[in-house]
């Protein structure tokens, strides 16, 4: 360890990391973190302070981009007035730029990409040492990492990857441009990951990949992510499984079977349509048609009745007509999604769709994406309404944002909950346990509470008594 720390009273380095973009990102700092505290840095939240400034990137839109340029542009007077301040750029606009990064930014130390982010330490070293810059964009590379499992933010929750990288190509993305080919990591790996996780205490796992509906491809077994599931399953002290992302092409009976007879697989799915037309679905190239995708949410509601399922929508692809979009309007209001996230169309440098002509308008893009928001923000409140009087098993996660003296958690369906702490209700918890008093001596435990109120994104309640 070469790095001295500038400033404050602690004698580590301090290193600052923003994150941008999706949970594979956020996991991505998690790991660079845990990497960096194993070589002796401290993690502060406050930039003015920090040795060492990171940004992990995001590059699914332009405009995410753009507003990282805007960040590094902000720091180069602080460089100019600490020339030993290291900043660096890591993850998919690393990736995706490269050395346009350095030309554009002279300032910045270090550009490193979704594969080699794991060396981080040696690099801010060699930065250090030698004060040169450093492009390390390999792409040949496989990730592989041995997780620092104490070093979390959250302690109770935690993502874990299983894959990583995409070979699907849909038209409109950058992502297998920028996160490489699928790489399944193995069972084995995942497994012990888990264990020691659960060991550290925690009790609910998301598995990540771009595709974990493809998981096992490329390894030497028979491996999918339903017999993947079955596996973690039997790990002791595992309350909660998710997954994220599934492709519909992907999705098999196997997978929702598991869902529905595995105890801690929980009953929700993120299955991305993208768009109820056929005609745009094939332009996305996404290799299914919307009566598949139908077929899939009639299995899984058939083999796990009490399941949520959410969706992301693009509006104003390239050639969406009224047509198409009626028929995205349609296959919205049959589904009955518990939640959307809908993006406007914008063309991506590089994507296989920045060749069609982007002929729908900013005007009419703007208006789709409005009656989706409000079609799902209609649907979701019903859907909600209907679990007033019923009781839902929350894991608290924290404090209400809005107000301290209420908890806040999730549904195993994956819905939001605040409620009132439990002490309300058990006022003899507070005679037998001196933390009571407080609602966050509840952070990370499973509690009951019956739903009284409910709006489109959160439902209300107290803990049964
Ligand atoms: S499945 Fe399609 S949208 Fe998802 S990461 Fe791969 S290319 Fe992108």
């Amino acid at each position: 360890m070469t790095i001295k720390p500038k400033t404050g009273n602690n004698n580590l380095p301090k290193v600052f990391i923003k994150t941008f973009g999706c949970q594979m990102n956020k996991l991505d700092s998690e790991l660079i973190f845990g990497s960096l505290v194993k070589k002796g840095y401290m993690l502060v939240s406050d930039e003015e302070i920090a040795d060492v400034i990171l940004f992990n990137t995001c590059s699914v839109r332009q405009k995410a981009e753009d507003k990282v340029y805007s960040q590094l542009g902000r720091l180069k007077k602080r460089k100019e007035e600490r020339p030993d301040l290291i900043i660096g750029v890591m993850g998919c606009m690393a990736q995706n730029e490269g050395e346009k990064i350095l030309e554009r930014m002279p300032h910045v130390s270090l550009v490193c990409g979704t594969r080699m982010f794991l060396k981080l330490p040696s690099f801010l070293e060699e930065i250090n040492r030698s004060n040169r810059q450093i492009l390390a964009i390999n792409e040949d590379v496989t990730v592989d990492y041995d997780r620092l499992v104490t070093q979390r933010l959250n302690r109770f929750s935690a993502f874990v990857s299983i894959m990583r990288g995409c070979d699907n190509y849909c038209s409109y993305c950058i992502v297998p441009y920028v996160r490489g080919r699928e790489f399944s990591r193995s069972v084995e790996d995942i497994v012990n990951e888990v264990k020691g996780l659960v060991d550290d205490g925690c009790k609910e796992i998301t598995l990540l990949g771009q595709n974990v509906n493809s998981y096992g491809k490329g390894l030497h077994s028979n491996s999918t992510l339903a017999t993947l599931l079955q596996k973690l399953d039997t790990v002791d002290g595992i309350e909660r499984i998710r997954f994220v992302t599934s492709h519909p092409k992907d999705m098999s009976k196997e997978i929702l079977e598991a869902v529905g007879e595995l105890r801690s697989v929980c009953e929700h799915l993120h299955m991305p349509a993208q768009s109820g037309s056929d005609r745009i679905l094939q332009k996305m190239r996404r290799f299914y048609t919307s009566s598949q995708y139908r077929e899939l949410i009639d299995m899984a509601r058939d083999l796990v009745p009490d399941i949520t399922i959410a969706s992301d929508f693009i509006v104003g692809f390239p050639g969406e007509s009224d047509d198409d979009f009626n028929d995205t309007v349609t296959l919205m209001k049959e589904v009955r999604y518990q939640n959307c996230f809908t993006f406007k169309y914008s063309p991506r440098t590089g994507t296989y769709a920045e060749k069609f002509v982007d002929d729908v308008t900013e005007e009419i893009k703007k208006k789709r994406n409005h009656i989706l928001l409000e079609l799902q923000s209609e649907i979701s409140t019903k859907m909600n309404k209907e679990k007033i009087g019923k009781s839902v098993e929350v894991l608290v996660e924290g404090t209400s944002k809005t107000d301290k003296s209420k908890l806040t958690g999730r549904t195993r369906q994956n819905q939001i909950v605040v409620f009132h702490s439990p002490e309300r209700f058990f006022p003899e918890h507070s005679i037998s346990d001196s933390r009571a008093g407080d609602p966050s001596s509840f952070i990370g435990k499973l509690v009951n509470v019956t739903i009284n109120d409910a709006t489109d994104l959160t439902l209300y309640g107290c803990v049964r008594e």
